[in-house]
């Protein structure tokens, strides 16, 4: 009786089992297919080893790795499918041992020619993707020695291009989806640059506008108090979006535009007086301010921490309903001091919990929202409370409104020096 799939030792089987998992953590595609040539070349006692990858769009294949190195003009050499040995494994799905290649027509010299060696036999096995489909051809050449390979060499082979074609792919995945992220952040690089821009244009003639309404108001009769009025109040409106627009230099500059210092955060929020908020009040809100008995000493740029919070807070209000309930709480938390904004508003859907906190993004679409916002607020003061080597995150749940939370560490003298 035959033996069909001899079993593999059990060293060959632990060094696969290590080869999948270094392959499967590989994410540069390079890397990872030099590693695989090399691991097929080694296992099997071949003189070389090489990849070729099916591209999907041409379907045609190509040398991508080779144990000797593969010329630029070789990789972009297209091999086709219809008379090459790879292309034949490749259609036909399954592996090829060929002892002498210069007795197979489908042979072709100049491959050797381009990478000076000589093949003598070929094994050849396909490589499939998670589906299971053949996606490209690894091959063993010229077993070292002379002789012949074995049903173990070919074993071994075939579950080493299963593992690399998994890992192939994953890598491509990978490589997309970090290309795709580059784009995506190039895209809001330019959303900010033309912030910026537009930001610093704005301001000078809303001064104009600002200062001109403010002295009409004063001037007319009461007649027109009301219409200037209006208008101020648009001014002024407009004058909080442009200064949105501007935190974002701050962002940018990095820490370098930080000027921290030792503030009370206890002290900071009762000075910042939210109960009497206007904008809140506008909308018959009740702010009510919890603070921690005692100081909660943090090394902070108090300026900054004014905007993080006013930003938070102006949230808070513009996402809860007229007559909504707005908590301020600030806290010890072991070696950390905690500002908690918890509102009684429409809440946040759990799955874009993360996402709010990313430049632009908005839960509402931006095109249909009832609510003012460029969807920078969250971003900004996520960026300024990572600079302070802080952390905010936010809680919610649909029914119950939102919570935001700041973790900022303590300034606490040193322990045990008492
Ligand atoms: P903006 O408020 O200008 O849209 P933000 O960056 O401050 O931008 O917030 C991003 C998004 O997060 C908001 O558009 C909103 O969808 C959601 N969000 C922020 N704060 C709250 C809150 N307190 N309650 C409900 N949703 C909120």
């Amino acid at each position: 009786m035959s033996v069909q799939h001899p079993k593999l030792n059990a060293k060959r089987m632990a060094r696969l089992v290590e080869i999948s998992r270094v392959l499967n953590a590989t994410t540069n595609l390079s890397h990872l297919l030099s590693r695989i040539i090399s691991e097929a070349a080694e296992l099997t006692q071949a003189e070389a080893a090489s990849i070729l990858l099916l591209d999907p769009k041409t379907q045609q294949l190509h040398f991508k790795a080779s144990s000797n190195k593969v010329p630029p003009e070789m990789a972009n050499m297209a091999v086709s499918l219809d008379d090459s040995i790879a292309g034949a494994i490749l259609t036909e799905n399954k592996p090829m041992y060929i002892q002498d290649v210069s007795q197979d027509s489908r042979w072709n010299q100049n491959v050797d020619d381009a990478i000076a060696f000589r093949t003598r036999s070929i094994l050849g096995v396909p490589m499939h993707n998670v589906a299971q489909e053949p996606v490209g051809v690894l091959e063993a050449l010229n077993k070292v020695g002379g002789g012949d390979f074995s049903v173990q060499d070919f074993e071994t082979l075939s579950i080493l291009a299963d593992i690399a074609g998994v890992a192939v792919e994953q890598a491509r995945l990978f490589n997309e989806l970090e290309q795709a992220n580059a784009e995506l952040n190039e895209l809001d690089q330019l959303k900010t640059d033309f912030i910026a821009i537009a930001s610093h244009e704005l301001r000078t003639p809303l001064s104009v506008i600002l200062g001109y309404v403010s002295f009409l108001r004063d001037e007319s009769g009461p007649e027109m108090m009301e219409q200037f009025d209006n208008v101020l109040q648009a001014a002024v409106h407009l004058r909080t979006l442009i200064q949105d627009m501007l935190n974002l230099r701050y962002v940018d500059a990095g820490t370098a535009q930080l000027t921290r210092q030792q503030v009370d955060l206890v002290e900071l929020v009762q000075d910042m007086n939210l109960e009497q908020d206007e904008t809140a009040a506008a909308k018959e809100q009740t702010v009510h301010v919890t603070l921690h008995d005692g100081n909660l000493p943090v090394l902070i740029d108090q300026d900054m921490m004014e905007v993080i919070i006013g930003n938070l807070l102006n949230n808070a209000v513009k996402f809860t309903p007229k007559g909504g309930q707005i908590g301020v709480k600030v806290q010890r938390q072991g070696r950390e001091a905690w500002f908690h904004i918890k509102d009684s508003g429409i809440g946040i859907p759990e799955d874009q919990l993360e996402r709010i906190f990313k430049r632009f993004y908005q839960v509402e679409s931006p095109l249909r929202r009832q609510h003012e916002g460029m969807g920078l607020g969250l971003s900004i003061a996520k960026e300024l409370v990572e600079l302070h080597g802080g952390r905010i995150w936010a809680e919610s749940s649909n029914q119950h409104g939102s919570e935001f939370i700041i973790a900022l560490r303590l300034e606490l003298p040193p322990t045990g020096l008492l």
